[in-house]
């Protein structure tokens, strides 16, 4: 699936990096077990408790309307394999590519996923150094108050340093899932339309 993966974003790469209709590649960055997978099925629909038969699925397309206009997103669910380590390496290579826009997500219940997020997000600077890509950092599991290692002021100083967008989330509540990707829509507009000015 990889390698159709592959041809398939080179076919269209010659439509600038949006795609002709509007499509978008959004890919998920960060720490095992920091929500990405979760986030990933609440915005494909998938009820936690059909996940299991959705086991291998890591892409997910959906078309939203958010402020009157459609946009599809293909959200990526790719950054994490089971496979050796080498292909690891190939596969995040890939994934720091390809993308039209970057989700990076930290637990704030897991400090070490914060400062993950921190090196993804200077990763991805130095990988895509002159393209001005929509980032957002999600801090996710605010439902879990009590085990907040992470306070919601340091993800927002977080952001403003990386220049990058802000919002936390609990994938287990469903709260703040839809801002998150509709900001992300936004974002991609936003940038599209100061381009075509
Ligand atoms: P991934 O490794 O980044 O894909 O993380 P998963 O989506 O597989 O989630 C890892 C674990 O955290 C699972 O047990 C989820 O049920 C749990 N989890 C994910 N998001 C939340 C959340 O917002 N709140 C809580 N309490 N648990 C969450
Ligand atoms: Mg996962």
């Amino acid at each position: 699936t990889i390698l159709s993966r592959v041809n398939w974003s080179s076919d269209s790469e010659d439509s600038d990096s949006s795609g002709a209709d509007c499509l978008y590649r959004v890919v998920l960055l960060g720490d095992h077990g920091v929500g990405k997978s979760s986030l990933a099925n609440i915005f494909a629909g998938i009820q936690e408790k059909d996940a299991n038969e959705h086991i291998g699925e890591d892409t997910h397309e959906r078309t939203l309307t958010v402020d009157g206009e459609e946009t599809t997103l293909i959200v990526m669910d790719t950054w994490e394999t089971e496979k050796q380590e080498e292909d690891e390496k190939w596969v995040q290579d890939y994934c720091m590519q390809v993308g039209n826009a970057y989700v990076i997500v930290y637990s704030i219940t897991d400090r070490s996923s914060f400062e993950s997020a921190s090196e993804l997000r200077i990763q991805l600077r130095r990988i895509r150094q002159a393209e001005n890509i929509p980032i957002i950092l999600v801090g996710n599991k605010s439902d879990l108050v009590r085990c907040r290692e992470v306070a919601v002021e340091e993800g927002r100083a977080c952001a403003v340093v990386f220049d990058c967008k802000f919002i936390e989330t609990s994938a287990s509540l469903h709260h703040n899932v839809n801002e998150l990707f509709e900001g992300i829509v936004r974002q991609i507009r936003l940038r599209r339309d100061s381009k075509e000015t």
